[in-house]
C-alpha cells in the first residue's frame, strides 16, 4: 500500500471545502460567519452542530464532537485516516500516490530534456544560417 505524505494530508486539509463535504450529510444554515445544522453524531431537535469555514473545522456543542474535514469523514463514514485522505485527495484531484508522483516527475524531466534538445538544435541551426548569410547567400537560397 502506498504511503501518503504529510504534504498531501496538508493539501487535503487546506483545499477541501469542509462546508461542501459536510453539506452532503447535514442540512447547514448560515448564521453569522458559521453554519449550523442538526448534529449527525447525536440525536437533537435544535441545531448545535456548527461549521467554521474559515478555520475549516466543525464542532457540536451538544455532544462535543469536533475536528477537521478528515475527522468528520472518518467519523461519519466509519473509515480510517488513510482511506479518507485518499478519497478526499481523489475528490480534489490531488495525486496522493508517491509512485504516481514519481512518474509525473519523471515525465516532466523527460519533457524538459526534450525541450532543451530542440532548443539546442535550433541554436545550432541558426549558427549555420548566420554562416551561410555571411557567405553572401540570400535567405531564399538557404531555405
Ligand atoms: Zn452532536
Amino acid at each position: 500500500m502506498a504511503t501518503i505524505s504529510k504534504d498531501i494530508i496538508d493539501r487535503v486539509r487546506e483545499t477541501t471545502d469542509i462546508v461542501d463535504i459536510i453539506s452532503e450529510y447535514v442540512d447547514l444554515k448560515q448564521k453569522g460567519p458559521n453554519l449550523f445544522g442538526l448534529c449527525p453524531f447525536h440525536n437533537e431537535k435544535t441545531p448545535s452542530f456548527n461549521v467554521n469555514p474559515s478555520k475549516r473545522i466543525f464542532k457540536c456543542f451538544g455532544c462535543g464532537e469536533g475536528g477537521d474535514v478528515i475527522q468528520f469523514k472518518m467519523k461519519i463514514e466509519n473509515k480510517n485516516f488513510p482511506t479518507v485522505v485518499k478519497e478526499l485527495a481523489e475528490h480534489m484531484g490531488i495525486v496522493w500516490d508517491v509512485a504516481e508522483q514519481g512518474q509525473i516527475a519523471q515525465m516532466l524531466k523527460l519533457h524538459n530534456l526534450a525541450g532543451s534538445f530542440f532548443k539546442r538544435q535550433l541554436e545550432q541551426h541558426s549558427i549555420a544560417l548566420d554562416y551561410f548569410s555571411s557567405r553572401g547567400l540570400t535567405d531564399e537560397v538557404i531555405s
